[in-house]
């Protein structure tokens, strides 16, 4: 069921059992567990079924410390959230990324990958994706054609990739209107979290839109679903009871911002030309493809950080007359198409899967985690938005053992390409030197936004519990990356999904109590 806020009567009352604030993955993940139940459940958006340049304009702010872009364009602010635009790499974490490691400070989950596990599969269901399986292995038997470089395994690993670019405001729109029991709520826009006296217990929250129309919604649980730096905003801006902000006792909302850090590193010249259909990716087409990573043990023997790096290769160096050799086993080029028709009925597009370019030449681009630091911060900023909320205002903050961590990659990566005889690796000028901690002026995320309430059983070190919940507050849960302890080695959101769903199966039992 829809309701455009615009058309209601000013300062009329919405009523529900759950209210979900936010319409993006972990907002529309959670909604849809929530289908043919006894419960209605109030979605609130934001923003509409489109792209608004007035309600995009509410995520403007400000930045200090590493260059960060700007917020417009990392988030999209309406139906479907930022699915509307991301790129639809999936993959679990690692067992190592739930663990606390004494060489990064502030790690460790208070779950283990296992616990997520069940999660994670019915996660691959909501996002679209394969079988819920990364084992190369697995994958070689339905695509043939997916060889590793032969590098040390001791130190190299394969991490897989499964990719769907879901764009959840297609997909689950339809899904959402016609069910009864939600009721979506767009131009909708949180203003205001408003508890009881004493902080424990949420009572109602304040929405409003361009115009100038103000609602009260009120629920008996609420879930804050508008991604890491909206929903810091949201919890420090309602302190008409919490003088620093909801969750705030112990200043730790905001704390912690985490991105995964993506940049291009070395190249990589092959001795002889490589097949890449392993590490070949193409948007839209690509379903399953894989990046170098640093065994568990090498990160642990190294004290360095998760990561993987992309292998992506340089066009002039494509040799076309391996490819056409390799083309001419047509036999096994179509079983290998109907192993992929099996999996996705997508034969044209899977056709082209196979035809991974062979070339001598690649770039090598780094994607990990970034270190725990309570001092990258999201803030709220001196200005106001157009609905009078603060601004936020992010100081990213990137760490020596960031730095270091990526050089390492880089060292063993090349170190056994070497050994193996297979090609050599130059690192990028800024690498080079392994005592400096600056990084260079083009250095970004991923467009990941990790941390800012992360999730620790002692109030004193994390903003929500093992469940989500916030600490102290009843009723009051926090959906998506903003609870991860660490960032993880792969892009969050297939975790952003389990952890939601989960978070569904954990309301639905406290109903219960
Ligand atoms: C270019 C790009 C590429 C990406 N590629 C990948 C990738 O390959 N793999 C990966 O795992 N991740 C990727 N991401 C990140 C991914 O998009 C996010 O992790 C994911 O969308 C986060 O889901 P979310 O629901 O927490 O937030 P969002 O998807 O941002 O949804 C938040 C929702 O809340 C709404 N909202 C905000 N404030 C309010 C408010 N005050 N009141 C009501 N509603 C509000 C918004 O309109 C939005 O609908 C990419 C991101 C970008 C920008």
């Amino acid at each position: 069921m829809h309701i455009d806020a615009r058309q209601l009567n000013n300062n009329t009352l919405i009523e529900g059992d759950l209210c979900i604030i936010g319409a993006g993955a972990a907002g529309i993940s959670m909604a849809l567990e929530w289908i043919h139940t006894s419960h209605k459940v109030i979605l609130l958006e934001g923003g509409g079924f489109d792209y608004d340049e007035k309600v995009q304009q509410l995520y403007k702010g400000t930045s200090s410390g590493q260059k960060f872009p700007d917020f417009t364009s990392s988030r999209l602010h309406y139906f479907g959230g930022t699915t509307g635009h991301w790129a639809g790499f999936c993959s679990p974490f690692d067992e190592l990324d739930f663990e606390e490691r004494d060489w990064v400070p502030y790690s460790g989950w208070p779950l283990k990958k296992k616990d997520l596990d069940p999660f994670y599969d019915r996660a691959h269901k909501t996002i679209q994706l394969g079988p819920y399986n990364y084992d190369l292995k697995f994958w070689q038997k339905k695509l043939p054609y997916m060889y590793p470089f032969p590098l040390n395994e001791k130190v190299i690993r394969t991490k897989i990739w499964q990719y769907n670019q879901a764009r959840y405001g297609n997909i689950y729109k339809e899904t959402i209107l016609n069910a009864k029991n939600i009721h979506l709520y767009t131009y909708a826009n949180a203003v205001d979290i408003q508890t009881n006296d004493n902080v424990s217990q949420i009572e109602q929250v304040i929405v409003k839109n361009y115009s100038g129309k103000t609602h009260t919604v009120k629920a008996k649980h609420f879930i804050l679903a508008c991604g890491a730096i909206q929903n810091t905003r949201l919890l420090l801006a309602s302190n008409s009871k919490a003088k620093a902000g909801l969750g705030n006792d112990n200043d730790l909302v905001g704390r912690y911002f985490m991105e995964h850090i993506e940049l291009n590193v070395a190249e990589l010249n092959m001795i002889k030309p490589f097949a890449t259909n392993l590490y070949n990716f193409e948007m839209g087409v690509t379903k399953v493809s894989g990046e170098l990573g640093i065994t568990h043990e090498a990160q642990k023997q190294e004290k360095i950080l998760n990561g993987t790096s992309s292998v992506n290769l340089l066009p002039e160096t494509v040799d076309n007359q391996l490819r056409l050799d390799r083309w001419k086993h047509y036999e096994e080029t179509e079983s290998y198409i109907k192993d992929m028709t099996d999996l996705w009925e997508e034969a044209d597009t899977q056709a082209k899967f196979g035809m991974g370019a062979i070339g001598k030449k690649f770039h090598l681009n780094i994607r990990m985690e970034q270190s725990p630091n309570p001092n990258s911060r999201v803030s709220l900023g001196t200005e106001k938005d157009g609905l009078g909320v603060p601004k936020a205002h992010m100081n990213w903050d990137l760490t020596f053992l960031d730095k270091r961590s990526i050089r390492t990659i880089y060292y063993l990566i090349g170190r056994e390409m070497g050994a193996s005889g297979l090609g050599r690796l130059k690192l990028r000028e800024e690498f080079r030197d392994a005592n400096d901690p600056t990084f260079p002026e083009d250095t970004h995320g991923g467009n990941h936004h990790i941390g800012t309430t992360r999730m620790d059983a002692d109030p004193k070190k994390g903003v929500v519990d093992i469940n989500c919940q916030v600490h102290g507050i009843n009723n009051l849960y926090v959906a998506g990356s903003a609870c991860f302890p660490t960032a993880g080695g792969p892009n969050p959101t297939l975790t952003i999904v389990a952890l939601s769903i989960r978070l569904s199966d954990f309301i639905k039992e406290k109903m219960k109590w």
